[in-house]
């Protein structure tokens, strides 16, 4: 991939100093090219630290949000991983920098075909798209080493918890307002273990295991 830009860098630099440690993450956060995955006119605002519009009324999130949620998998290289809400494809690609293989469910179309187009163009072959409702997760390819959602959901899915992986991690804004609360649970044999990260904003999760679809 490209070599980074100076705007880029300093990105980088900054969610260094925001307290991302993990290396494997920092390097992809190096190497993906955001300015991408954003749209023609918010280019320029492509390596600043903030969330931006994309198509559908939705969003792209924060570089500090894909990398903090990214960090709480610990990704080690060979681990298999659902990621419900491509989006523009982002953090898909972030993803797939640092696992063996991302599952990725998106339930708007055309979001999701204009990020297979652009995750094929910049070289990335580990990647399953599919169309629909992820809160349901997609149990064709569980289990799963990790699970990533970056849509805001009233409770935890039960179907995600149920596709991890003992020991596995599932990453996920959680709540019924605004603010919301980023969690990791992970499955243990004796149940859930929850750990809040951080409050969050994140677009709602339409579907069977999220929010109804009332706005739409
Ligand atoms: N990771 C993306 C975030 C996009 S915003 C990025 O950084 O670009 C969240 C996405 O979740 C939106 O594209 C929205 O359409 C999608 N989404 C919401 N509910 C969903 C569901 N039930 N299944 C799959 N995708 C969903």
């Amino acid at each position: 991939m490209m070599a980074a830009s100076n705007d880029h860098l300093r990105l980088i630099a900054k969610l260094a100093e925001r307290g991302i440690t993990d290396s494997r993450v920092l390097q992809a956060m190096a190497e993906v090219p955001r300015d991408r995955f954003v749209p023609a006119e918010c280019r320029n605002q492509a390596f600043d630290d903030r969330a931006l519009p994309i198509e559908a009324g939705q969003t792209i999130s924060q570089p500090y949000m894909v990398a903090l949620m990214t960090q709480e998998l610990r990704l080690s290289g060979n681990e298999s991983v659902l990621e419900i809400g491509t989006g523009s494809g982002y953090q898909t690609a972030i993803l797939a920098r640092l696992c063996r293989q991302v599952t990725t469910v998106e339930r708007i179309a055309e979001l999701s075909e204009q990020a297979q187009l652009l995750l094929a163009e910049l070289g990335f072959v580990n990647i399953d798209f599919h169309v629909g409702d992820g809160s349901l997760g997609w149990a064709a390819n569980a289990p799963y080493d990790g699970i990533i959602v970056t849509a805001g959901a009233p409770e935890m899915p039960l179907d995600l918890y149920e596709q991890l992986r003992f020991d596995g991690r599932l990453v996920i804004p959680i709540g019924t307002g605004r603010p919301q609360i980023l969690q990791t649970i992970v499955r243990d044999e004796q149940g859930p273990r929850v750990t809040d990260v951080c409050e969050c904003s994140f677009v709602p999760l339409v579907g069977e295991g999220g929010w109804p679809a009332d706005d739409e």
